[in-house]
């Protein structure tokens, strides 16, 4: 089913589908020519289950870098594409977009990377590059932006994501992993910890001393604390049970903890934030937190709900607050945020599973039973073997 409430981010869906169609087409008629084989874990059919599946590469362009994966986070977005609950989803599909690697080739116009270099790769292969935001360093709002996955690239075949054991990327898309950060620690970090950087980047919400709240303690809400924490603010992490409390507060750092439903805790707090990153991929009331913004203050929507939100107009003219969303970060940001990182020494509380368990971490991802990020360690399965 399309549906009509997720309007530009995913509108190239129809032109997807055709081309998809096509590229079927002429694998089907034997048209391609054999290329580098690559082996993942894909979605088959909307009920989600990964199993291996080996496709072609392209060869690698003069822009493009080669890469070995090593591992990859595990996203809320991935879980949602393998079950087709956004209903644009084309199988087989290798998802995964919070890619770690090693560059094994680089095309003869790259200079950015040499082989040995680790990398990253996240949500986007591809932009325009002649747009408004293309030119303004915002590629991740081009119209015509190439998802990592589920897309189809320039060259009319499939996007494939990251879980799997190689990927071929444009060399605009992938960023240096400054040295001495762990693989696996930097994962989650080119999407979830993006996702959270580039509204404090863009909103002007970096300098030290303000208050924030992270409201929803997943996989984008914990990298949001620790950013936040990193940067100087007091953070309040705002969830709908206590079950995350001593953690929140003991291993993640944050300075408060509120429970959605104490409605006292909620009361005492009002007007006391100057910004909220929204984390919660599913319907939820707005208003609750909207009242424990200050003047001015922010809600910054990140998680994609497919269901229309409800406010009432004075709960954001009383205050002049602003209900914003935004969307993962452009590279320039990602390069950003991955030197702050290093700068700051931060570290993301991630849980490391081998390829083989990847089904199951799906289902206990569902049920937000991770602490906070799977991350897969797709070289130490061996799928290219
Ligand atoms: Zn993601
Ligand atoms: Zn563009």
């Amino acid at each position: 089913m399309e549906n009509s409430f997720i309007p530009s981010l995913f509108s190239n869906t129809p032109t997807v589908k055709k081309k998809r169609e096509k590229f079927d087409q002429t694998v089907k008629m034997g048209g391609l020519e054999t290329e580098r084989t690559t082996t993942g874990w894909a979605a088959r059919d909307p009920s989600g289950v990964l199993t291996p599946y080996t496709y072609t590469l392209r060869s690698t362009g003069p822009e493009d870098v080669f890469v070995k994966v090593m591992c990859c986070g595990i996203c809320h977005t991935d879980l949602h594409q393998a079950k087709n609950d956004l209903g644009m989803s084309n199988y087989p599909m290798v998802p995964g977009h919070e890619v770690v690697g090693e560059v094994l080739e680089v095309g003869s116009d790259v200079s950015k990377f040499r082989v040995g270099d680790i990398v990253g790769v996240g949500c986007i292969v591809g932009c325009c590059r002649n747009c408004r935001p293309c030119d303004s360093d915002n590629e991740q709002y081009c119209l015509k932006k190439i998802w990592s996955y589920n897309d189809v690239y320039t060259d009319g075949k499939p996007t494939q994501g990251g879980f799997a054991g190689s990927m071929v990327v444009d060399q605009k898309f992938v960023v240096n992993i400054p040295e001495g950060m762990a693989p696996e620690q930097v994962a989650p970090l080119l999407c979830a910890g993006v996702t959270v950087y580039s509204p404090l980047n863009h909103f002007g919400l970096m300098g030290s001393g303000l208050r924030g709240g992270i409201l929803g303690l997943g996989g984008v809400g914990h990298m949001g604390v620790k950013i936040a924490k990193a940067m100087g603010h007091h953070v309040t992490v705002i969830s709908s049970s206590d079950k995350k409390k001593v953690e929140a507060l003991e291993h993640l750092g944050a300075d408060d903890y509120l429970v959605s439903s104490d409605a006292e805790g909620m009361q005492k707090a009002a007007d006391s934030l100057d910004y909220i990153i929204d984390t919660v991929p599913v319907f939820h009331p707005l208003e609750p937190y909207l009242s424990l913004l200050k003047l001015d203050g922010k809600l910054i929507l990140t998680g994609v709900i497919n269901t229309p939100l409800q406010f009432v107009s004075p709960m954001v003219m009383l205050g002049r607050k602003s209900i914003t969303g935004s969307f993962i970060g452009s590279m320039k940001e990602t390069e950003e945020m991955l030197n702050f990182c290093k700068e700051k020494n931060l570290t993301s509380m991630i849980e490391v599973v081998k390829m083989d368990y990847i089904n199951t971490a799906m289902e206990r991802l569902e049920k937000n039973d991770v602490r906070y990020r799977f991350v897969v360690d797709v070289a130490g399965s061996k799928l290219d073997q």
